[in-house]
């Protein structure tokens, strides 16, 4: 259920509605917009008598809603939401491109790394420092020293870092160490996780299960601002498809799908969707296209030498003329690609 507010609806009014649904043991969720506050519910509303709620000062109207999921939709709030991950907004009018190996391997290797994509434009920097692999005898991470390379990394280079937390074991220094939490696709219904992410003090970027429907993406979201943290940024990542010609299938329409729902900023990841990095460019352009606020890419000056996903990383030459088409491409659909070369 939703609340919309009248537009010149005194704050004791606003109060009054909030203490009435909290009474009834729910939760309110007020959304404070340019025009008017309107005043989301979680919790079983069953017992809320909704005419008495409309009946109450300063309430325009309440509105049921009808989807599974309500703080990640549109309905309760309208504007896109941005996500600032270490001063860098994501989801505003500006494209976001997050760049970096796919794992912390050393300090060298990841300050090099680091240093060219951010020469050739990048905003934030990736890198795993806990690494979910699918088998128990590749590399799993430099674990809390991968965490602690990744911050001297960001103080050498000003570059914000995105990191994953593999469990709610390790998350607590990802949060002491990066800017953004990533939850990986085979976490994205963990719920214990998400619950605990949904507490810390970063944002998070929330990949999608490479089985998961939209729908189930958009709730595991609802876990994370239930839980008080609106800072998601939702990535699309490529889902498992009957395809053989590629590691995954990136789902472009899954960002329009997901844009028209919510009001939380959709990034890509062409690298994992693709998995070789003859298809990461034009992924990234169509991605552009589709309306995506960002893209993630992995980058690796020696791929035949990395630790894990070599083969989908692009070259640092490959990564320059990747920026250089996104620079191209975003004006076409109202974006810039800002410069951060001198921070
Ligand atoms: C990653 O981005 O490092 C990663 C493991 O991706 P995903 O969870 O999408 O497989
Ligand atoms: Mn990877």
């Amino acid at each position: 259920m939703l609340i919309v507010m009248k537009m010149d609806a005194a704050p004791e009014q606003i109060e009054s509605v909030v203490q009435k649904i909290e009474a009834h043991g729910l939760k309110a969720h007020a959304i404070p917009g340019a025009q008017r506050t309107a005043i989301g519910i979680t919790g079983n509303i069953g017992a809320l008598d909704r005419a008495l709620v409309a009946s109450m000062p300063g309430v325009l109207e309440v509105i049921r809603v009808s989807h599974p999921y309500k703080l990640v939709s549109r309905e309760f709030r309208h504007q896109d939401t941005v996500v600032e991950i270490g001063g860098v907004p994501v989801g505003g009018p500006e494209f976001v491109v997050i760049a970096g190996p796919c794992s912390v391997e050393s300090y060298e290797q990841t300050l090099r790394i680091a240093r060219l994509v951010k020469a050739a434009g990048a905003h934030l920097l990736r890198g795993g420092a806990y690494k979910p692999r699918t088998s128990p005898y590749s590399f799993q991470g430099l674990g809390e020293e991968g965490l602690r390379i990744l911050a001297r990394v960001r103080e050498e280079t000003g570059l914000p870092v995105v990191t994953e937390a593999t469990d709610i074991d390790v998350l607590d220094g990802v949060v002491e160490y990066a800017d953004a939490v990533q939850v990986g696709a085979r976490n994205m219904q963990n719920y214990t996780l998400l619950k605990r992410v949904g507490r810390c003090a970063r944002p998070v970027l929330l990949k999608r299960g490479m089985n998961a429907t939209v729908t189930e993406l958009l709730l595991a979201a609802e876990y994370i601002l239930d839980q008080g943290n609106p800072n998601v940024v939702l990535c699309e990542r490529g889902i498992r498809t009957f395809t053989d010609h590629s590691r995954n299938t990136l789902d472009l329409s899954a960002v329009p799908e997901v844009k028209r729902i919510s009001h939380l900023p959709v990034i890509t990841d062409p690298s994992h969707a693709a998995g070789e990095r003859t298809k990461v460019l034009p992924l990234t352009r169509a991605s552009v296209a589709v309306g995506a606020d960002g893209v993630m890419i992995e980058v690796h000056d020696r791929p035949e030498e990395a630790l894990s996903d070599g083969d989908q990383a692009l070259l640092p030459e490959e990564f320059e003329r990747l920026m250089a088409a996104v620079r191209r491409l975003a004006p076409l659909v109202e974006r810039s690609v800002p410069s951060y070369a001198a921070r």
